[in-house]
């Protein structure tokens, strides 16, 4: 299937490692022009050459922090007018809400709220004039279904999936699409270091708290990163403009519901 969208401009956040980099490939095999962001030069330039040499798309890599002003401010003067728009950022950390103070929350609300709405704010209205955009934002299973030690993502990316629930029906009359992916647990950097806590305490090795973890998934595995970018790949094509506003849970089956 060509998902018609070669030749696009997509800006992708926190994209040298993990998912975002994941959804980079998905894009960059559809022929879409990248521009990619994570704070670390020595991975970003890895993946940036990567892509290149795998699709022979354009990349420009910037190497600062999407959830800073300046970050975003060079992320923009790079890629003015993206068609393509994913949104990313690394996650809280985990703990007790006890312990967390008020600049905690701040810093998760910037991460994990703030700057996707920021991001969108800055190239919504140029993708409606275009009549095309596609804008994904990357949240977490833990918006569906809470996971107790991970407060501040629960609250900080539920209050981005509750502005996203408005603002995308005032967008896709237009031809511009607002989307979550929320992915359970994939085989990534982010997985293992949320393990190694549970190691300490439980004296295991990582690797034996994740092969444990594997077999509590329904699919009795973990995610590959790849499947995660070629969803985001279909949602950000040109035959996706009739769905907007939806949340698409990544996790093997773990959520027990119906709906
Ligand atoms: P990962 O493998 O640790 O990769 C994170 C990527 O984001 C790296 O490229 C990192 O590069 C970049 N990054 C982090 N903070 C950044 C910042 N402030 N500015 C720019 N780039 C930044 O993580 P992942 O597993 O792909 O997770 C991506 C998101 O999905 C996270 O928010 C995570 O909480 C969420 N999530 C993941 C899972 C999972 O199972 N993997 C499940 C649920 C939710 P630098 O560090 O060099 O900046």
């Amino acid at each position: 299937m060509d998902l018609g969208i070669k030749g696009r401009n997509a800006i992708v956040c926190a994209s040298s490692k993990g998912l975002g980099r994941a959804c980079a490939f998905s894009l960059a095999r559809e022929g879409v022009n990248l521009t990619l962001i994570a704070r670390g030069q020595e991975a970003l330039d890895a993946t940036a050459a990567e892509i290149r040499a795998a699709t022979g798309v354009s990349v420009t890599a910037i190497a600062a922090d999407i959830t800073t002003p300046e970050g975003r401010a060079l992320v923009l003067a790079a890629c003015p007018n993206p068609d393509i728009l994913v949104t990313n950022a690394g996650g809280p950390k985990p703990g007790d809400f006890r312990d967390w103070s008020r600049d905690d929350w701040v810093a998760a609300l910037d991460a994990n709220m703030l700057t996707p709405i920021e991001l969108i704010k800055a190239t919504v209205d140029g993708m409606m004039a275009r009549g095309f955009g596609r804008i994904i934002n990357i949240t977490s299973a833990a918006v569906k279904a809470p996971i107790d030690i991970l407060g501040l993502s629960n609250g900080a990316r539920s209050g981005l999936t509750g502005f996203i629930a408005g603002l995308s029906r005032k967008t896709v009359a237009r031809n511009v699409t607002i989307n979550n992916l929320l992915p359970g647990p994939f085989e990534t950097d982010r997985l293992r270091s949320t393990a190694t806590g549970a190691a300490k305490e439980s004296g295991k090795t990582v690797d034996e708290v994740l092969a444990a973890r594997r077999l509590t998934n329904p699919a009795l595995r973990f995610g590959d990163p790849a499947e995660f970018g070629d969803a985001c790949a279909y949602l950000c094509s040109a035959q996706s403009g009739f769905i907007t506003g939806q949340n698409l849970l990544m996790d093997g089956g773990a959520f027990p519901g119906t709906f």
